[in-house]
């Protein structure tokens, strides 16, 4: 099968639509921060349209910079690059390396996971009707990178990375179906087929129904991914989605994250704009490019059969 599949796809095209998707992620973060918590009103009075990365917000960022979102995928993505495969206890540990440098944003449940596991080394977090925020949902781009070629192993490492901090059902749900989005983007899925995933996603989880939007985007991953598919699929380009989204304001650098990495996949790497990427973090920049193409060389879509067993 995987052979068959990378037989089918063109490395490059994978690639370049896999940095689309990193890089898409880092860009709707820096971008979202700074309208984080505000209400649409209140963004139309200070900036009428934003759609400049230019910083502050209420972490009071440097243009560019990212937060947890970006902060918390790159930390997957080293410990894969540390162990040449999946680890869940090298993830956590770079979860709490993380912390202990007092990042300005982490969110209030990744925290508190995080910080028991350091005082007490333990893995496991028990369901928790309180864990379907947008935590792990908002760091599934390395996870979809790593296993791309093999939804089993996407379904099973999107779960085992969500349960490090959020055990809820609604998250894990939604961590699968962005994996899902961003997989089968890489992959050259066509709109109509990205909608028939999110259909599934609705179809178990009536909750995720988003054809009545009216304009929530809390933490809540329920209306996280409702103002993503909202936007996603009711705009044209890379650009335009990312500033709709993130002109709807609430947990606007996640809802920005996670619809950058969907549509970066989608539009690919091209659409995303020049005038943002130049203002990104070039550090961050520069170690996204460098984990795509280890993420990928790692992936079940580009090994002979047999390979991926194990992982
Ligand atoms: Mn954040
Ligand atoms: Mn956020």
């Amino acid at each position: 099968m995987a052979e068959a599949l990378s037989a089918v796809f063109d490395r490059q095209d994978v690639v370049q639509r896999a940095r689309g998707a990193f890089l898409g992620m880092a860009l709707g973060d820096a971008l979202g921060a700074t309208t984080e918590f505000l209400l649409p009103g209140e963004i139309r009075y200070r900036h009428k349209v934003h759609n400049r990365i230019t910083g502050g917000g209420w972490l009071n960022l440097k243009a560019g910079e990212v937060t947890d979102d970006t902060q918390m995928s790159l930390c997957i993505g080293r410990a894969i690059d540390e162990t040449g495969g999946w680890s869940a206890r090298c993830v956590m540990e770079h979860f709490a390396r993380w912390l202990k440098t007092k990042p300005v944003d982490v969110g209030a449940t990744c925290r508190r996971s995080i910080s028991r596991y350091i005082l007490k080394q333990e893995l496991g977090k028990e369901y928790s009707d309180w864990d379907a925020g947008n935590g792990a949902a908002m760091r599934m781009a390395p996870v979809a990178l790593f296993t791309l070629g093999n939804e089993a192993l996407l379904a099973r490492l999107a779960v085992e990375q969500a349960h490090l901090t959020h055990n809820n059902r609604l998250s894990d749900a939604a961590c699968i179906t962005i994996g899902r989005l961003v997989q089968q983007a890489i992959l050259g899925a066509d709109r109509p087929a990205l909608h028939g995933i999110v259909r599934e996603l609705i179809a178990a989880h009536p909750k995720f129904q988003y054809h009545n939007y009216r304009g929530g985007a809390s933490a809540y991953v329920v209306e996280t991914l409702q103002t993503v598919f909202h936007y996603f699929f009711g705009t044209a380009n890379f650009e335009e989605c990312l500033v709709a989204v993130v002109n709807q304001g609430g947990d606007a650098d996640t809802t920005g994250a996670i619809a950058g990495m969907i549509a970066g996949a989608f539009y690919g790497l091209e659409a995303l704009p020049k005038k943002w990427l130049k203002v990104l973090d070039p550090k961050v920049r520069d170690e996204i490019d460098g984990q795509v193409v280890r993420l990928l060389d790692l992936a079940p879509i580009f090994h002979r059969p047999g390979t991926a067993e194990g992982r």
